[in-house]
């Protein structure tokens, strides 16, 4: 994007070159909708999308220990979508709130918006720009022109998040023809590979497709999924990541989905409901794409103050990611 795109820049925070610490994404569990939550090594934060349900997105960021954000993001005006942005602002009072530009016509979006006049907090139209989220870049994919108006999904608002060699994707619930539109506006080579990749539309048969996946070559999919009626995730869907060689997530069974990124880009994947499940790992071999280990299902922690940054404290000899060097007692626990 950058050969092709002079993109203006937003900072929150300074970029700080060597700065310690880590990113950590966390996919939460908000049942069937979408919330990522991005966290810079600078404490900067971003919630894109806050799902479905307002209590629900408050005691995720009371247990996630949320002290501020920086900004939220809306990638389209679906209920599912920013429903919880509504506490998120009304607590966190951001400075930003990004969004498609596209008003949706519920009176949740008529709730939200008034919970942003009333926070203070500026409205932020999705154009070609980067955020500097701290030492984190992310890019914005604005809805590309001529989407129709009236089409919430048509119009969601990407975000491509890179820390070192370290990149991930969120779409939003952005369908075919949207994706057909930045596939012709985006080189390939700017899109991925990615190693963490948020699946289109919860796993919908109208969301991911071969091209852009093509494009995009993700290495981790997790999906935001909880009960439903829409048979999200489907087997099309299911099945196009297999044919990638994509591990996939799910937050419907592996609960809050964590990434943490270390400097320079190495990362790992942790679930709330236990270790990795590499569901369709290995089915179909995959295109070669570099391995930026540690694997998901072995997190290195080289202090606590990471572990615990991972939600990933306690941890017991025999977890993934115990380290007995971290274990001073030495009685089996970890970052007690
Ligand atoms: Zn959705």
């Amino acid at each position: 994007m950058r050969r092709l795109l002079a993109l203006a820049a937003l900072s929150l925070g300074l970029a700080a070159a060597q700065a310690p610490g880590v990113l950590i994404i966390r996919f939460l569990d908000v049942g069937q909708g979408d919330a990522v939550l991005i966290t810079s090594p600078e404490g900067k934060s971003i919630l894109y999308d806050g799902g479905r349900s307002e209590p629900r997105l408050q005691a995720l960021l009371r247990q996630y220990d949320v002290q501020s954000l920086d900004l939220v993001a809306a990638s389209h005006a679906d209920a599912d979508h920013i429903t919880g942005l509504i506490p998120a602002v009304t607590l966190f009072r951001p400075r930003f709130f990004l969004n498609n530009g596209v008003a949706g016509t519920t009176r949740v979006w008529d709730r939200l918006t008034a919970a942003v006049r009333k926070a203070g907090t500026q409205g932020l139209l999705a154009r070609d720009q980067v955020i500097n989220l701290g030492s984190v870049r992310i890019t914005v994919l604005p809805p590309p022109p001529g989407m129709p108006r009236d089409e919430q999904n048509l119009n969601s608002v990407g975000l491509l998040v890179q820390y070192g060699t370290f990149r991930a994707l969120m779409t939003g619930d952005s369908e075919i023809p949207e994706t057909m539109a930045w596939l012709k506006k985006y080189p390939a080579s700017a899109l991925g590979p990615v190693d963490v990749y948020k699946s289109i539309h919860h796993g919908a048969a109208n969301g991911d497709n071969p091209a852009w996946l093509k494009a995009v070559r993700p290495q981790n999919v997790v999906i935001g999924v909880g009960p439903n009626n829409y048979g999200h995730p489907t087997q099309q869907a299911l099945s196009l990541y297999r044919q990638v060689g994509a591990t996939v997530y799910r937050t419907d069974q592996q609960g809050t989905v964590t990434v943490v990124v270390q400097p320079g880009g190495k990362f790992a994947i942790t679930t709330e409901k236990g270790g990795a499940v590499p569901a369709n790992r290995g089915a179909v071999p995959g295109p070669a794409t570099p391995v930026p280990v540690p694997s998901p299902a072995t997190p290195v922690y080289s202090s606590c103050a990471q572990a615990r940054a991972a939600g990933a404290a306690p941890l017991r000899r025999g977890q993934p990611g115990y380290n007995p060097a971290l274990d001073r007692d030495g009685d089996g626990v970890a970052c007690e």
